[in-house]
């Protein structure tokens, strides 16, 4: 095997050559990422070898994430220039782990979208089918995973944007559950739905990065303090007597046909194996999404009121007969700056907490929200993991919805839920379709029972050989 073609358990396990592996992955970004534009620009190679239980693993970070000294951007145009002057939690516990930053990865700007097309920088292409979307907005990280320019990744999820592109582009992608991971350093999106989580080319590597990011951190005050077991060993193939749950809201119409059937032959598979489904409801699934685009615009919009010209990135250059005090040098700078979808989130955000329609759409929201939630709650008094398709859809054409921003949301109508709710999903690869695109399935669980999730996704990974399917670039 390729050297850039292992997982990070491999690695460790063969104690491979740490130096001999960045070069390997330098030189398949050299190689392919000119077709699929995964990689935003590689972190520095240090050199020596940080010691740790990723020792030597190269891993992609989203460009969302903070590296002390290195460009982040969000892919936006109004963070050019921007070099955090700090680790964000995550990174200083890869470093610690020993762990080889390699590069920054594409996404849509400020994780607003689903395609990765929403990018200053221009599309992510899905190494599947180049014409179509990785899936968004961790799109750059789940390409660079699925076309073997990066051992592992993180990403980051508000309302799918680990799962949903995981599924797109056939590896595995994980939402820890919220506050499980720090935030600290994650530049914020809806901060009371982000959460941080791995992106890999199976489930043991997924348990194994989860084991180094997860944990409480004081400089996050929704982090939750509460032990971090050993995840690798929740990798048991045993699901006896496991009992999922099939929301009949999520096989609705508008789902491909070839998904509902991928899913339906995992869901039998378990079976098989020794679980047991039944059907159950999550009655208000259909609120979710409204509840969701009024929720996360709202916190979207306070959250970037930061970006003003001022203390971080771009300042308008326009001339200056045209900005004549401060308010024109930010209205000048955030015209600039932003993109069409941020200046759409800017604004319906903007209007649901305005004065007067502050009750009627965000405190509504909020309340729905948590009708969401007890939803699960009640689910889980009698399953033990839910299971759904990741996505209704595989991948779609790039351009396809581009001009439909209400298409495009729909496209996460599956994941947004959890991330309202605050419980942990996870996304592996289970089919192909005729087009020869993956699908994903969704594994849900109680908060902080990714153990749960690791030992269902583990089973059914370890009966089946969608993961080491290769998309041939
Ligand atoms: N696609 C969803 C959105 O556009 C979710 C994005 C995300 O999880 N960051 O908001």
């Amino acid at each position: 095997m390729n050297l850039h073609e292992l997982t990070a358990h491999q690695i460790i396990k063969d104690k491979v050559n740490p130096r001999e592996l960045r070069k390997a992955l330098e030189e398949r970004i050299s190689a392919v990422d000119k077709r699929v534009k995964a990689v935003l620009r590689l972190c520095p190679d240090k050199g020596e070898v940080g010691k740790g239980v990723l020792s030597g693993v190269p891993i992609a970070i989203k460009d969302n994430i903070c590296i002390k000294d290195h460009l982040t951007t969000c892919a936006s145009h109004i963070l050019d220039g921007f070099k955090p002057p700090y680790d964000a939690t995550v990174i200083t516990k890869l470093r610690n782990a020993g762990a080889n930053l390699l590069c920054s990865t594409n996404m849509d700007e400020f994780a607003f979208g689903s395609s990765t097309e929403n990018s200053f920088y221009g599309p992510t292409h899905n190494p599947w089918d180049l014409e179509r979307v990785p899936g968004g907005s961790s799109g750059g990280s789940a390409a660079a995973v699925a076309s073997d320019q990066a051992t592992m990744a993180l990403g980051s999820d508000t309302g799918g944007s680990i799962r949903q592109p995981a599924s797109f582009c056939g590896v595995v992608g994980l939402k820890p559950t919220y506050g499980r991971v720090s935030r600290y350093g994650l530049i914020a999106f809806g901060s009371s739905l982000d959460q941080i989580g791995p992106l890999t080319k199976d489930v043991e590597d997924s348990a194994l990065l989860l084991n180094v990011i997860a944990g409480y951190d004081p400089n996050d005050s929704t982090s939750v303090d509460t032990p971090v077991p050993d995840y690798t060993k929740s990798l048991i193939k045993d699901v006896k007597g496991l009992k999922i749950g099939i929301p009949k809201e999520y096989f609705i119409e508008g789902i491909d046909k070839e998904v509902k059937d991928a899913v339906w032959a995992a869901i039998n598979l378990l079976k098989k194996l020794g679980a047991d489904y039944k059907e159950i409801s999550l009655p208000h699934t259909e609120y979710a999404v409204p509840t969701y685009y009024i929720v996360a615009t709202s916190e979207a919009s306070s959250n970037l009121a930061r970006f003003d010209g001022v203390q971080y990135g771009l300042r308008s250059k326009a001339a200056k007969k045209e900005i004549s005090d401060l308010i024109d040098m930010y209205f000048a700078s955030r015209e600039a700056g932003f993109g069409k979808e941020a200046k759409r989130r800017i604004m319906l955000g903007t209007y649901a907490l305005s004065s007067g329609y502050y009750e009627a759409y965000y405190l509504r929201a909020l309340k729905v929200r948590t009708l969401i939630k007890r939803d699960f709650d009640e689910a889980f008094k009698s399953v033990d993991c839910i299971i759904t398709p990741t996505s209704p859809t595989g991948a779609f054409k790039i351009g396809e919805k581009t001009e439909d921003p209400l298409s495009m949301y729909l496209s996460d109508i599956f994941t947004i839920s959890t991330n309202l709710a605050g419980i942990p999903g996870i996304s592996i690869p289970c089919g192909f379709m005729k087009n020869n695109l993956p699908v994903g399935l969704q594994i849900l669980a109680k908060p902080f029972a990714e153990e749960a999730l690791f030992k269902v996704a583990y089973t059914y990974e370890q009966n089946t050989e969608w993961h080491k399917q290769k998309p041939k670039l």
